[in-house]
């Protein structure tokens, strides 16, 4: 589903990309924009064809990432550059000249609403980080001690609070980190690896600035997608903040009990398979061939089969009809998470896939699949 954006609100910094348009006098330049931003983009396209000599062509394709750069087809039909908007450059070659917009938003919310979570969520990871001094007895207590939200023993060598949020926001980072230490709190704003560009940074595939320092999180964004993949993946206590609204709320232990009670049937229903299908993304930023060919081996390993499968766009339509038993997914991670019920089929992750051959334990905790 599309969501409109408040385009008063929001800088989408064209006079920077109509500047670099006239620079280079280039005279055919291609638009990629999220799918929020789809139905504004035609009055964008006006604006740069009116301030320059240049035709613009939309990308009409869904992106819903940095990892979906349309290079080789825009290049095809010859554009000279392509304007991203609303996410950040990856670690990826784009192979052509890209210029990335984040598209910021100016709200900047209360922070009151949310201190209640923040103080409720401190108390947790202090009583995690006490329980790690003084010797463990027992194997039961160790997991007593140091579990976290998806059942990991992890433990925390700080309490601080991590503030992260989605490329809108970011800017608002230091401003914030501000607030928040007035209010008593130890803030750090992680940096994490070469897919990220900015600190404090996540993504719904990426959250590479975690570390044992930092107890719990708050999230400057709207939606669940980024603070469920957090949670996932750190197993700690997230705060979420909306700048759009102006909203507090917290990825709740329920909600992500729930997750994992359906990752668990999933794998459970994977266990006496035979056929899988190997899904490889070919978008530049989620191809993962190497995980795929290992997870074929895997399954060769145990007498199973496993049939690779690229494609750029994954959706249910398109592979359900395959005889196959269960889907294994090495593009976009949050496919398998976030759309496992629109298959018929069983959709995991490489990770889980390794807990229904027996190879990785369910009991050791949930493993998140992050792209790197
Ligand atoms: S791989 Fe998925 S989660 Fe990661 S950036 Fe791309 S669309 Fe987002």
């Amino acid at each position: 589903m599309a969501v409109t954006m408040d385009l008063d609100r929001h800088d989408f910094e064209l006079d920077d990309l109509v500047a670099r348009i006239k620079e280079n006098d280039h005279r055919l330049v291609a638009l990629q924009v999220p799918e929020g931003l789809k139905m504004q983009a035609l009055e964008m396209m006006d604006k740069i064809e009116t301030e320059t000599s240049a035709r613009v062509v939309l990308s009409a394709d869904p992106c819903y990432g940095a990892c979906d750069l349309v290079h080789d087809k825009m290049q095809n039909i010859g554009a000279e550059l392509v304007a991203h908007m609303g996410h950040s450059q990856m670690n990826i070659d784009s192979g052509m000249p890209t210029h990335f917009i984040p598209v910021t938003y100016d709200g900047s919310p209360e922070i009151a609403p949310v201190l209640p979570y923040l103080h409720a969520h401190r108390e947790i990871a202090i009583s995690r980080m006490n329980d790690s001094s003084g010797p463990v007895l027992s194997e039961l207590e160790g997991l007593d001690r140091f579990e976290d939200m998806v059942g990991r023993v992890a433990p925390l060598t700080d309490t601080k609070l991590g503030l992260v949020g989605s490329i809108q926001h970011l800017h608002l980072l230091p401003t914030f980190k501000d607030h928040f230490e007035q209010a008593g709190f130890d803030v750090t704003i992680p940096i994490g690896g070469a897919r990220l560009s900015f600190p404090g940074q996540v993504l719904g595939c990426n959250y590479s600035g975690d570390d044992p320092t930092v107890g719990h999180y708050i999230f400057l964004g709207s939606g669940d997608f980024h603070p469920i993949g957090l949670v996932l993946h750190t197993g700690k206590p997230l705060a979420m903040l909306d700048p759009y609204t102006g909203e507090a709320k917290e990825m709740g232990k329920d909600r992500i009990e729930r997750i994992l009670r359906q990752r668990s049937g999933l794998i459970m229903s994977s266990m006496d398979k035979d056929r899988f299908g190997i899904l490889i993304g070919s978008k530049p930023g989620q191809m993962r061939r190497n995980l795929a060919l290992r997870m074929k081996r895997k399954l060769e390993k145990h007498g199973k089969k496993g049939f690779l499968l690229a494609m750029e766009h994954v959706g249910p339509e398109l592979i359900d009809f395959y005889p196959v038993d269960v889907f294994v997914n090495t593009a976009c991670p949050r496919i398998a998470i976030d759309d496992a019920v629109k298959y018929a089929k069983p959709m995991i992750t490489p990770y889980e896939l390794e807990v229904a051959l027996g190879e990785k334990k369910w009991e050791n905790g949930y493993r998140f699949d992050q792209i790197h």
